[in-house]
């Protein structure tokens, strides 16, 4: 296992260090694990990695998403180390790996007719509400309780909230104004009705429906197709744009997305993590007219920029990341992975007497400790 730099150095010690100059010692807001105060890491190797303080762990979580083919995979390592090497990034015209990457995604994903690249999926998701309402007019987004679509304004709302909190609006930051969380109206996830009663009542001002496909950001509540297929329709007969948040699900259940699996075309699509392996990359894809409406000159109707889109190294990741999953049977192996994990925790919480219920789809599960049957629905669309 490689070591940083700061091996010898107390945990205890560097992460008071940390707190003097880092606003709660992490660089994001959910990098505290509770319980592990001091969590300083020192070395990595794969998916495990060792603190200051000398305990090895294994990530379980997967840094949040990305590294599908696993933590820092050496054909990706690789050729982001190449590109580094030989491809500086100089913030003018195009590279032939951009083209590439956009010609792949392309024709990967149902719905991209055109993409752009961003840095994060904050980002991607920012861009797609933006050009939403550029091309509709309108004011007002949807989103659904349990939904994470990142940190700017619009979306900071409703994602894991107090059971007395839903059905409101939750804030997860203050400093949003209050007419920028009005605009976006919270609905519960699966809940077709719903869908269907706001947009009989808001249907002409809505510019459009944000969702994640599969909420992973809190487990994995499969959507029902009758649910995917009532936003499409809504979304359709009220001229709203349709956007499949996909910057968890992209990639990781399949190549082509939620979208492929379900038979369900969104208007836009937004993509991350899994892109590139670990590498910091977004991307914001759909129907050519709504794309076009992003434009460099001044005056477009969607202002769309970025110092670092479309880095050459991050390109070069996603295109090794994109070529390894085409070529080898990832879906398959990870899924066994899944599959085999969900089986063991079962079997551990029945021996322990723990009373825990473990769900989840593909490569991810969830531990939901409760009695009983888990939290409805969890069978596939
Ligand atoms: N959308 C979804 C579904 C996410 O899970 C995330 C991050 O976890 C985002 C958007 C935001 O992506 P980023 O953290 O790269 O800004």
């Amino acid at each position: 296992m490689s070591s940083g730099p700061v091996g010898n150095e107390s945990g205890a010690r560097l992460a008071e260090r940390a707190r003097q100059v880092v606003p709660g010692g992490v660089n994001s807001g959910q990098r505290s694990v509770p319980g592990l105060t001091d969590l300083v890491v020192t070395g990595t190797d794969g998916a495990r990695f060792r603190t200051a303080d000398g305990r090895e762990y294994t990530d379980f979580h997967s840094a949040f998403g990305p590294p599908l083919l696993g933590h820092n995979d050496p054909d990706v390592a690789r050729a982001t180390a190449e590109a580094g090497a030989t491809l500086g990034h100089m913030g003018v015209g195009v590279t032939e790996g951009e083209v590439l990457l956009a010609e792949q995604l392309t024709e990967l994903i149902p719905s991209i007719e055109k993409v752009l690249l961003t840095s994060t999926g904050s980002e991607a998701t920012f861009h797609a509400l933006r050009v939403s309402r550029a091309a509709t007019g309108r004011r007002l987004v949807v989103k659904f309780q349990g939904c994470y679509h990142g940190w700017h304004d619009a979306v900071s709302l409703n994602v894991i909230s107090a059971p007395e909190k839903v059905g409101g609006h939750d804030p997860i930051s203050t400093g949003i104004l209050p007419e920028v969380l009005e605009a976006t109206l919270v609905l519960p996830f699966n809940d077709s009705e719903a869908v269907r009663r706001t947009f009989a009542e808001h249907g002409s001002d809505i510019a459009a429906v944000i969702v994640e496909p599969v909420p992973h950001n809190v487990g994995a509540l499969l959507p029902y197709q009758e649910f995917l297929t009532t936003l499409r329709e809504e979304t359709t007969k009220a001229g709203s744009i349709l956007i499949f948040d996909e910057v968890i699900t992209g990639f990781r259940h399949d190549i082509g997305g939620w979208q492929k699996i379900s038979g369900v075309t969104p208007d836009l699509t937004t993509l991350g993590k899994a892109i590139a392996n670990g590498a910091p990359v977004g991307a914001i894809g759909g129907r050519a007219d709504l794309m076009d409406l992003f434009s460099t000159r001044p005056g477009a109707p969607a202002f769309f920029a970025g110092t670092y889109n479309g880095h050459p190294s991050v390109v070069a990741a996603a295109l090794a990341t994109l070529r390894k999953l085409r070529e080898e049977p990832v879906h398959e192996h990870v899924f066994r992975l899944g599959e085999r994990v969900r089986t063991e925790l079962t079997g551990l919480y029945e021996r322990l007497g723990v009373p825990a219920v473990v769900t989840g789809y593909g490569s991810v599960f969830v531990s939901y400790f409760m009695p009983g049957e888990a939290p409805a629905p969890t069978r596939t669309c």
